[in-house]
């Protein structure tokens, strides 16, 4: 299967990307891990004229513990967060459910932003970052804003996400009900997706 030819562009921060998305249009998209878009691209169910690849801006990775609230980079790897001893301490349903994603290539390269900007409700994280009460900040030309997930989330594949803005932070409540959380699936046997995850 072979996608569509499209136009490639590396962004090597998150203020470049965002004028290129903003120059590119409505047929311009972020790419980030590529296990969402690229299969997607491979079906030919997205065709966009062009990709802006965010995957190697260091400024997206991290995870930072801001006292009240962890603070998670949207460039940051299902590895990253599975194998972070901050997220397992304090927010034990998210470390949980990234280390049952997929396999270890898809948790080597997918991002939870990609997953979030996705917005399959069928993926792990979003049961789990609305039951952890998470915040999502973009960015995007009129600056950086904050949306409660339970306003992010709009429907399937659809979220509160404006055209020229850029996911850029997740963050996780430090509260002791998030530091006692856990995550459990009940997997697709193929594509390890859950039917069926509890918090
Ligand atoms: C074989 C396989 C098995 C999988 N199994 C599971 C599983 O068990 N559970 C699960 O939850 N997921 C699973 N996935 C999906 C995987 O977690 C992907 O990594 C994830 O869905 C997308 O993240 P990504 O970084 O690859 O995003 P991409 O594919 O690069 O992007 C996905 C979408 O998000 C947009 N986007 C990405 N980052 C941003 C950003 N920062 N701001 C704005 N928009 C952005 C892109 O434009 C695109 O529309 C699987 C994937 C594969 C290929």
């Amino acid at each position: 299967m072979i996608p569509e030819s499209f136009n490639y562009q590396r962004a090597s921060s998150v203020r470049e990307a965002i004028s290129l998305l903003q120059q590119g249009g409505e047929e311009t998209k972020i790419l980030a891990g590529g296990h969402s878009l690229i299969p997607t691209m491979k079906l030919r169910l997205a065709t966009p004229e062009t990709l802006i690849d965010i995957g190697g801006i260091p400024e997206l990775k991290y995870i930072n513990d801001k006292g009240d609230y962890l603070a998670i980079g949207a460039g940051t790897t299902h590895w990253a967060i599975e194998s972070s001893d901050l997220v397992s301490q304090k927010a034990p349903a998210l470390s949980q459910a990234a280390g049952q994603i997929g396999d270890v290539q898809v948790r080597n390269r997918g991002t939870i932003g990609g997953v979030l900007a996705h917005s399959d409700p069928q993926a792990d994280y979003p049961g789990v970052v609305l039951a952890l009460d998470a915040t999502i900040v973009v960015q995007g030309t009129g600056g950086e804003r904050t949306i409660p997930v339970s306003d992010y989330f709009t429907g399937l594949w659809e979220t509160a996400l404006g055209e020229n803005e850029i996911m850029t932070e997740i963050r996780i409540p430090t509260d002791s009900a998030n530091a006692n959380s856990c995550y459990l699936k009940f997997p697709q046997p193929a594509s390890r997706y859950p039917y069926v995850g509890v918090r």
